[in-house]
């Protein structure tokens, strides 16, 4: 015996021509996402998706890695009905047996008093249509359960019944997943990962486009700590269960923070900071092909965040820079991390580099010619490079916890 799971793909099913490749790209990702459990099936059929697993793996397991998976729209585990071979009376029947025990068991389970049947012949070349096979179903389940009425409007469990070429299926519930697409369709991003409650969450929200993610984390050692880089770690770590393998490009930041602090004025501090992370990124980026850096950026939620300053931010680099959440309030932030995983690693209280040289009032309405003057005291070029060559590079393998 095994399990058996219906998978949708959402918008993925949405695209034309693309969509074998997206579905390809889909069942892939939940390979993946599977491996290491063994005896597991991932195969395609007219649009779903169907996971089957031996019957020790607990479901439970199934469903969060499987949900997991951007692309999948939602996910039902189901019982399997072969009626290859059966005249459509027999095949009913068939199903029908399996229908009603099956509605037994969440008598049982959660005591439901109303149902009602959504029927759905697959394969056309089945002499009875859908609405029909719905009624005899529910004649069929009004037989076997006599505790159970229909409520077709507001039901305490609705049924699902699939008749395919040579096989119909019995579910219930869609578990929802988060939909997006898969991994790997739109090539790969670099976030500015620090360790805040941010940047993981505008790393989720690429993934989930089916951007794949590597990550550079700059810090300030010896005045940052080891505890704040693990703390990166497993921030990565928990997006790995979304976003596969990471790798992170750490840095050193603090021989420019020093150079800054030397030579340019106190309050353009973070901007150049700032500018000087971007730059740093862009180049592993564009030398690892890398389409786009990625930041956890929020219109006006501190002082480098005006849109002063990430216009000046900006120009210092030519890759597009992303940044998903620019538009959201703290507390939506805050929600969306609490979903994915991250917030309570987030809000771990170690120092991160930016806080080590905060000016007491730093810029809002930075002007662009004045950084820029600011930076011709220093030997830009030769920092940044100095950066890049100096970055250490962790790869982040894919959690297999669930
Ligand atoms: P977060 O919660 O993501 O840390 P934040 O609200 O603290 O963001 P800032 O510290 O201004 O905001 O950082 C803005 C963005 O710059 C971050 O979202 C991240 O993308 C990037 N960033 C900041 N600090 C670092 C760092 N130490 N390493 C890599 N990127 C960083
Ligand atoms: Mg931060």
């Amino acid at each position: 015996m095994e399990n058996i799971f219906i998978v949708r793909c959402g918008e993925t099913a949405l695209k034309g021509q693309n969509k074998p490749y997206f579905e390809r790209m889909l069942v892939q990702r939940i390979k993946k996402n599977l491996k290491d459990m063994d005896g597991v099936s991932v195969d395609r059929a007219d649009g779903l998706i169907f996971v089957r697993t031996p019957q020790e793996i607990p479901q439970e397991d199934t469903l969060k890695r499987v949900g997991r998976v951007f692309g999948v729209d939602s996910i039902s585990p189901a019982k399997e009905i072969e009626i290859k071979g059966m005249e459509a009376e027999e095949a009913l029947t068939a199903v029908g047996k399996v229908a009603v025990d099956y509605m037994l068991e969440i008598i049982e389970e959660r005591g439901i008093k109303t149902f009602k049947v959504e029927a759905k012949r697959a394969d056309k070349t089945f002499p009875v249509e859908s609405p029909q096979i719905g009624k005899i179903m529910g004649a069929k389940i009004l037989k076997g359960c006599k505790v159970l009425r229909v409520d077709v409007h507001n039901p305490d469990c609705a049924l699902y019944v699939n008749v395919r070429r040579d096989y119909a299926y019995v579910y219930e519930k869609k578990i929802a997943g988060f939909g997006g697409l898969p991994l790997g369709t739109n090539g790969r991003g670099m976030v500015l990962l620090s360790g805040g409650i941010d940047s993981p969450v505008a790393a989720f929200m690429m993934a989930h486009r089916g951007m794949y993610i590597e990550a550079v984390h700059f810090h300030s050692y010896p005045y940052t700590s080891e505890r704040a880089w693990e703390k990166v770690r497993d921030l990565a770590g928990i997006l790995t269960d979304y976003c596969g393998k990471i790798r992170i490009f750490s840095i050193n930041l603090l021989p420019i923070q020093e150079q800054i602090v030397q030579n340019c004025p106190e309050d353009e501090t973070t901007i150049l900071v700032r500018r000087f992370m971007m730059r740093i990124a862009e180049q592993i980026a564009k030398r690892e092909g890398d389409l786009m850096l990625i930041t956890g950026e929020s219109l006006g939620q501190v002082a480098s965040q005006t849109a002063a300053s990430l216009v000046v931010t900006d120009a210092a680099v030519s890759l597009p820079v992303m940044r998903p959440l620019i538009a959201m309030d703290k507390t939506e932030i805050m929600d969306r991390a609490r979903e994915i995983g991250t917030f309570e690693t987030s809000i771990q209280p170690f120092e991160d580099c930016c806080t080590v040289f905060l000016p007491k009032h730093p810029v809002t309405q930075p002007k662009l010619e004045r950084i820029v003057e600011s930076e011709s005291r220093l030997d830009v070029e030769a920092l940044v490079n100095a950066a890049v060559e100096s970055a250490e590079i962790s790869v982040i393998t894919q959690r297999s916890d669930v």
